[in-house]
């Protein structure tokens, strides 16, 4: 399959030769054409998949087409909504590099930042926004956007979007849209909740579905089970003696990821954090310093590290297995991408067994383990993890003895009501 056979322009095609692109990746493929024919569609692809060109491409193909001089018009013509500032901040760069044999002006928006600079960018009059829910709002409401004539709406990461609570934002930004428009949503998972959103606001799509929650065949995984405390040397030695240029390690908590990256440094590895509570100059100046390939580790949070565009990564740390076993599939989207091939590497402990089992389950596979001498498992560490293990159980069974009491009645009224028990049972832990 070419791009030429996908029905897009010469001046969009000569972008995507510029890019290097030979041949369209699967989402592409399939939701180009569709997006050009006019359908709303709904695809399941990750990060990594090349989903933004899935739908940039059509998009500006098709705008440009529609007005191609649009003088001093100034409504906007396109929202692009997104859950993360970097995501929002790729997104945007994508549209650029893709459109820049057009006219297509754009520009986008997120919070952390001054406001005014984006207040006089909007004002000069632009055809495509790309945008995070809050700062979007905030504009709206101050009477600087007007997405009354909105031709596309695109919702990007759905499923990180609900995760981080935009569900009301997102809510409201739709009450600003006008009835006839495309929409396009991109999720990498599907629960009940994206279902019910992409239900309320896409008509009659197209579905697109590319390697949902399966991990890319194109990534190598391994599991080094080793003991917690000599995790930060396995992983120094890893990119020693690898001689790994670059690499992605997540971990579990900010404070974590802060340790790790001073750690790394006194081992004379140059490391950068990127989570939450970094500030977005500090953010943006992390990810400016590992693209450029000035700092060889970066060391991220599941919430920092979504969405970020990181050019043929060829390794991928899990220096803490993610609480969410979906994270996995995130966090290892990051190395293989768009044809190259990578390797993700678990660095699990004992007391981890349990999420690895949780991952395997999901992925479907068992991951490879490979020991490596001189950082086994510590035998205490796997004795204290298998009490755990036994007490968690234990307390599990004596708390449904407690729930059903011995009366015999299978509806008695002591029996705590369904809500509460999903509740506990469901209760994720989130630390970006
Ligand atoms: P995305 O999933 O949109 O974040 O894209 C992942 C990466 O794939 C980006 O670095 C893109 O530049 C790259 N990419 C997108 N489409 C293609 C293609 N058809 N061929 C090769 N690389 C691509």
């Amino acid at each position: 399959m070419s791009f030429e056979k996908l029905g897009l322009s010469a001046e969009i095609l000569r972008a995507v030769a510029d890019q290097g692109y030979t041949s369209p990746t699967p989402v592409q493929a399939q939701s180009i054409p569709n997006i050009l024919e006019g359908h709303d569609v709904l695809a399941g692809a990750q990060t990594g998949t090349g989903k933004t060109a899935g739908f940039t491409l059509p998009m500006l193909n098709i705008m440009q087409k529609k007005h191609p001089e649009r003088g001093h018009k100034k409504n906007i013509r396109a929202l692009v909504l997104t859950p993360t500032r970097e995501l929002a901040a790729q997104v945007a760069e994508s549209v650029v590099t893709y459109g820049k044999y057009t006219s297509i002006r754009s520009t986008v928006v997120f919070g952390g930042v001054g406001i005014n600079p984006q207040i006089q960018k909007l004002r000069r009059g632009i055809d495509i926004l790309v945008a995070t829910p809050g700062r979007l709002l905030d504009l709206a409401n101050q009477g600087e956007v007007d997405l009354s004539q909105i031709e596309f709406f695109v919702l990007d990461e759905a499923d990180r979007m609900l995760d981080m609570g935009f569900i009301h934002d997102i809510r409201r930004v739709l009450k600003l849209l006008p009835q006839k428009r495309q929409n396009l949503l991109f999720s990498a998972t599907f629960s009940e909740e994206i279902k019910k959103l992409a239900q309320g606001f896409l008509k009659s799509p197209t579905y697109v579905e590319v390697a949902r929650n399966e991990t890319s065949h194109q990534v190598t995984q391994v599991v080094h089970p080793v003991s917690k405390a000599k995790k930060r040397a396995l992983l120094s030695k890893l990119i020693s003696e690898g001689e790994w240029q670059q690499v992605l390690v997540f971990t579990k908590t900010k404070h974590g990821a802060n340790r790790l990256t001073k750690q790394l440094e006194s081992d004379g590895i140059g490391a950068a954090a990127i989570h939450g509570n970094k500030s977005q100059t500090a953010r943006t100046k992390a990810l400016a310093g590992f693209k450029a390939g000035n700092i060889r580790v970066l060391v991220a949070t599941d919430i920092a590290a979504r969405g970020l565009d990181i050019d043929q990564l060829p390794h991928v740390v899990n220096y803490e297995l993610p609480n969410v076993s979906e994270d996995y599939v995130h966090r290892i989207g990051r190395t293989g991408r768009a044809g190259n091939t990578g390797e993700a590497i678990s660095l699990v402990s004992a007391d981890e067994d349990k999420l690895l089992h949780g991952i395997e389950r999901l992925i479907k596979k068992a991951i490879r383990k490979v020991a490596i001498a001189g950082f086994e498992p510590d035998p205490e560490d796997i004795k204290v993890a298998q009490k755990e293990a036994q007490a968690q159980k234990q307390r599990r069974s004596s708390h449904q003895r407690r729930r059903r009491p011995n009366t015999g009645n299978a509806n008695s009224a002591n029996r705590k009501p369904k809500q509460n028990r999903s509740r506990a049972s469901g209760n994720r832990s989130r630390n970006g």
